[in-house]
């Protein structure tokens, strides 16, 4: 089922046209009320007449996660506080957090996409959603929330934490739907398998969105045959709305973009020049109908590539493939490009380990030294017969044969690598400061 047939299979030519009759709207609205983009637009010599198409949105100016922290708290707004119902923020590892606010209007956005992506995935009325992203300030928990009242389904509300109850309780109430980080996702179906819940014979999920952290395929089919469920990709950020800007169908193949709401283009990161349909780069999304804190050309940092022809699902939306990483988490080994996810997915595949992994970068003697930390399993920890540093040869040679980088492999004790219940901190770059 399509949750709105309208914008979700509009033919290419009249997305644009939509498109482009609210981007005029919205630089209109922008240079008006956010005395920021006035000012950046002026300093351009951009005026709201000079957007006439599509490509015209080139003229105008990017928004960065700084602009966003030089603005704190609410320097982008372009309304009243009295118009303003939800904040959410996002924290990042440094500096003051992004605030982003929303209005009615803003709110109805967020549910319209959220309740699209449940719908891709066959959740409506008569699911049970257990919803274990945190709630808070962060938008993952209320997202979630609001696009699942929206599509009517049950929601056990019952954020991160508490591993085993989240277990009991999804037994109990039967849920069919499960919503968290995917590294989040792993560590219930370890506690799951540790207190003796098949999830075959004593669960009822069907499926789950997990995103708001990058996982790879391998990560996915591990989700998959530890809870049998079929695991879809969510992905969105603070900035724009929170998850729901894009994701998953049924056949799993890169993510609709919520286009008619959400504008994307895909940059050379370092030109910030337009790439090709199907080249890779950093993702631009300028949110087309927000009223609260509307934005244009928001540098989102993450990397992907956008393929418009149309799903066999029958959208005809945009899709994105699911993120290669962030321009900000690519590590430079000894001049060798390598993003987490890479090496994940190569440590995933590897029998006796578990996907739970620290990368430690490191410098000794002007020379960049990589260490990765991978946790056993149950079985290879108790096999005393098994030559450890034999394994640990294998797999930093595994790591040299499809990614071309130099690895110290450390293998540690099952359970030795601490689980979190959001967004999990794996690079530990200690040539930079943390
Ligand atoms: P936040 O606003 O704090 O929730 O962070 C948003 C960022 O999380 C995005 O810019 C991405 O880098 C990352 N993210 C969100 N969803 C996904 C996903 N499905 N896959 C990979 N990374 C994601
Ligand atoms: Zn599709």
């Amino acid at each position: 089922m399509i949750w709105n047939e309208k914008y979700e299979t509009m033919s290419r030519e009249n997305m644009q046209a939509h498109q482009l009759s609210c981007l005029k709207k919205l630089v209109d609205n922008v240079y008006n009320k956010v005395p920021f983009y006035k000012k950046r637009m002026d300093e351009m010599g951009v005026k709201p007449s000079d957007i006439q198409t599509l490509a015209d949105i080139r003229k105008l100016p990017f928004t960065t996660k700084y602009d966003m922290r030089d603005t704190y708290p609410f320097g982008l707004l372009a309304c009243g506080m009295d118009e303003i119902l939800e904040v959410h923020a996002s924290s990042g590892t440094t500096g003051k957090p992004v605030v982003v606010a929303y209005t009615q209007n803003d709110l109805d956005i967020w549910s319209e996409v959220v309740a699209r992506t449940l719908t891709m995935g066959g959740i409506g009325k008569d699911d049970i959603i257990q919803n274990a992203y945190g709630y808070g300030l962060f938008t993952g928990g209320f997202g979630i929330h609001h696009g699942a009242k929206k599509v009517g389904a049950t929601i056990v509300p019952i954020s991160g934490g508490n591993t085993t109850r989240q277990v009991n309780l999804m037994k109990d109430f039967g849920a069919t739907c499960l919503t968290c980080t995917p590294s989040y996702a792993l560590y219930i179906a370890e506690t799951a398998r540790e207190m003796g819940v098949d999830p075959k014979k004593d669960l009822k999920l069907k499926c789950g969105y997990f995103g708001a952290e990058p996982w790879s395929l391998a990560m996915r089919k591990d989700i998959e045959e530890k809870l049998n469920i079929k695991a879809y990709d969510i992905f969105g950020l603070t900035e724009i709305i929170g998850p729901g800007v894009a994701a998953e169908c049924e056949y799993q193949n890169m993510m609709h973009v919520q286009e008619d709401l959400f504008y994307p283009e895909i940059i050379n990161p370092e030109t910030g020049e337009p790439v090709p349909d199907g080249e890779k780069g950093e993702l631009v999304l300028t949110t087309l109908t927000k009223t609260g804190t509307p934005i244009l050309r928001y540098r989102t940092r993450d990397l992907t590539y956008i393929d418009r022809t149309p799903c066999k699902c029958g959208r005809t939306t945009a899709r994105i493939h699911r993120l290669f990483g962030r321009t900000d988490d690519m590590l430079i080994i000894r001049g060798v490009n390598v993003f987490p996810s890479q090496i994940e997915e190569v440590l995933v595949k590897i029998e006796g380990v578990e996907p739970q992994y620290q990368i430690i970068v490191d410098r000794k003697d002007n020379l960049d030294i990589i260490e990765i930390k991978v946790e056993m399993n149950e079985s290879l920890f108790s096999d005393q017969m098994k030559n450890l540093a034999a394994t640990e040869k294998y797999i930093a040679g595994e790591l040299h044969n499809m990614l071309n980088i130099h690895t110290k492999v450390t293998l540690v004790e099952p359970k030795s690598i601490p689980r979190g219940d959001g967004k999990t901190k794996r690079v530990f770059d200690k040539r930079v400061l943390q």
